[in-house]
């Protein structure tokens, strides 16, 4: 039995699917997050071992610190691809290639706010620009992925022609990015597929999560037919951040049933890493890694969950290396109560049980807050200690 809904379990993804992981380049621009060459490296080994297929390391022109990090990882990682980004110049091109790297991101701007406020060039420009650049890139070996920064804000006709142009010029794949994150699935799927049909070329996503829909657009443009998803460990990223890593490879094991390659049950490892190098605290509401995403308290939820993990949880939760929790707070039940006493090899009458329970629920409402499973079953004990008498009732 799988955690499986009928209305979305016909949604097989059979097509290749690989990830591109950018949380050393677009994570690191997150604002105060600083990751020092040897933070990157010690990331960098975990995502390559837990099988991500790309690393987007860092951007080489900018610093010495990131120049020497993408060196480094491209030079110590033996099985991901690494991958430097780069502006559309020939500067920037060079100094990937010089890291040893085998991947590049260029990326040009193709929107028309971004043309003509932010870099104040032509269409014709921007095109030029780009077309030598990954020429460039081609000829110094290097795997080519193209952005088409702002492309959810650029009109189709312009999208397909850029397309185009950077496909002849010899690119690998088009990274379309929503950097504002504005796009929502149905049109993200579908501009995907158009991309496809008409110019032939492997597409990326890039998506932003400004409106709360980097995964869910990640995910419509992989149904298009996308073969890369760019991700980070946490979602971290400029303001909202990006599609997060590890909701966007449980949610394709959950919901189309694909394997891309990365082991899950190493995702909350990588999460807390991330977090503690980062220094930013993952939500307590995050999918798959938020403290409370697999803690239950009240009673219906913890009734069903000790019959079956999937009556309220989309995995179990030690598939992608987390535990159940069960907290007792105003809501729990006698459930949780005959579990604990259970584990604690004492069984009471009803009627002690729901004393308990009452017992209980007031504990957790003078704490404002919910007992751990440490205080629950020291309440469990102190209040069996304190009427002797019951225990021995119940024998
Ligand atoms: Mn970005």
């Amino acid at each position: 039995m799988e955690a499986v809904s009928p209305y979305t379990s016909g949604k097989l993804l059979t097509r290749t699917i690989r990830i591109d992981d950018t949380t050393l380049r677009d994570g690191h621009q997150t604002p105060g997050v600083t990751f020092t060459v040897e933070d990157k490296i010690e990331i960098a080994k975990m995502l390559d071992e837990i099988g991500v297929h790309q690393l987007e390391a860092g951007i080489p022109v900018s610093s010495p610190e990131d120049w020497e990090a993408v060196r480094q990882i491209a030079n110590e990682i033996s099985r991901a691809s690494v991958m430097g980004w780069s502006r559309a110049n020939p500067r920037d091109v060079e100094a990937v290639a010089r890291t040893g790297a085998d991947a590049i991101a260029i990326s040009m701007a193709t929107s028309p706010v971004h043309l003509k406020y932010k870099l104040g060039i032509s269409w014709q420009e921007a095109l030029s620009r780009v077309k030598e650049a990954v020429k460039k890139a081609k000829a110094l070996g290097l795997y080519v992925s193209v952005s088409a920064e702002d492309g959810s804000r650029t009109p189709y006709r312009f999208l397909r022609r850029y397309a185009e142009v950077i496909k002849e010029a010899g690119a690998d794949r088009l990274r379309l990015a929503d950097t504002i994150g504005i796009l929502i699935p149905d049109v993200t799927r579908k501009l995907v597929k158009r991309i496809i049909r008409d110019v032939g070329i492997e597409v990326e996503i890039h998506a932003h999560n400004d409106l709360g829909l980097a995964v869910a657009n990640t995910l419509a443009a992989l149904e298009g037919g996308a073969s890369w998803a760019s991700v980070t460990v946490n979602g971290l990223g400029e303001r909202a951040g990006n599609a997060a890593l590890e909701v966007v490879v449980t949610a394709l094991k959950v919901i189309y049933g694909k394997n891309v390659g990365v082991k899950l049950d190493r995702l909350y490892e990588l999460s807390k890493l991330v977090e503690k190098i980062s220094e930013v605290p993952i939500g307590h509401f995050t999918p798959i890694v938020g403290e409370n995403v697999f803690r239950h308290s009240s009673g219906i939820h913890v009734h069903g969950l000790l019959k079956h993990p999937y009556t309220y949880q989309v995995i179990a939760p030690e598939e992608v290396g987390r535990k159940t929790e069960f907290v007792f707070d105003k809501y729990s039940g006698k459930a949780l109560i005959g579990y604990k006493l259970n584990m604690i090899g004492i069984e009471l009458p009803d009627k002690v049980v729901e004393e308990l329970r009452f017992h209980l629920v007031q504990k957790a409402y003078r704490l404002k807050r919910a007992l751990t499973e440490e205080e629950l079953k020291n309440e469990i004990e102190r209040f069996v200690a304190s009427r002797g008498v019951v225990a021995s009732e119940t024998l």
